[in-house]
């Protein structure tokens, strides 16, 4: 047995941070996340691709999602997200919704009687700035129901600085919201300055391998860890180098537990 290995076994993992897509679209989708981000996707896109990755990583649980770039595509995606949770109990689904959309208010009730655990909005592919008049009507009708998992920042665009967030977290105290990219992707010092509050949580997917061990663990302990949650960014990144990217940081055992797992268990009131 090599050294990851027995790790990986002395560890619950539940990756926080994956998109799935239907098999048909899921190699063009993935291809376009890559085309964004300008990094190669190294995996299809598909639930089956997803799982076997990530067991083989000794991961159980998997919070997936997918974003809908138009207010049409909406409801079947959030119709397939449920449909995969039901047929996989190790997923955990956040649903979409879309600023432009009509009747948000139906779409949030569907969300939740679907069994869906959150709602996953991305300013930059859905081209909104996240403290718009358009975005206030989700988080009025969401504030006491279901987390947000945002993702935040990008140094190309401004819809989801870190910024923008603050304010939605000032004026929804009630609103649990995960900024995702450890506060802010590519613009990670500037996360300190607006996002350290109570209601903010974090998790590390498309972080580690750019920003570095040292600068990830510090940045990390700066925002909290019982705040940060592991994830892969799944399919972006290579999957098993995430894994061990994470475990090789250097983090105590504690701190490696809470992050693996232990914290989003708390958040989502995961029993295991
Ligand atoms: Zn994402």
């Amino acid at each position: 047995m090599t050294n990851t290995e027995s790790i990986l076994e002395d560890y619950d993992i539940i990756d926080a941070h994956t998109h799935i897509y239907p098999m048909k679209i899921s190699m063009k989708a993935s291809q376009n996340i890559g085309r964004f981000y300008r990094l190669p996707p190294r995996h299809n896109g598909s639930v089956d691709e997803l799982v076997t990755n990530g067991k083989a990583c000794g991961v159980k649980g998997f919070l997936v999602c997918s974003v809908a770039t138009t207010p049409e595509q909406v409801q079947s995606i959030n119709d397939f997200i449920a449909e995969e949770c039901a047929l996989h109990p190790e997923f955990y689904g956040f649903g979409t919704l879309h600023p432009m959309m009509e009747d948000i208010g139906c779409e949030i009730d569907r969300i939740i009687n679907l069994g869906l655990r959150g709602i996953k909005l991305h300013p930059d592919f859905q081209r909104f700035n996240v403290d718009a008049p358009e975005a206030y009507s989700i988080y009025d009708m969401v504030e006491d129901r279901l987390p947000i998992l945002f993702h935040i920042g990008d140094d190309r665009y401004d819809y989801s600085h870190p910024r923008r967030l603050s304010k939605i977290l000032g004026d929804f105290k009630h609103l649990r919201a995960i900024a995702a990219h450890l506060g802010g992707f590519k613009v990670w010092d500037e996360v300190k300055e607006y996002l350290i509050k109570p209601n903010v949580w974090f998790d590390t997917s498309s972080t580690l391998a750019l920003l570095g061990k040292e600068a990830a663990k510090e940045h990390m302990r700066m925002l909290g860890i019982d705040r940060c949650f592991f994830g892969t960014d799944y399919p972006l990144w290579d999957y098993q180098r995430e894994v061990q990217n994470f475990l090789t940081l250097g983090l105590k055992d504690d701190e490696n537990r809470r992050i693996l797992s232990g914290n989003i268990k708390a958040f989502l009131q995961i029993c295991q």
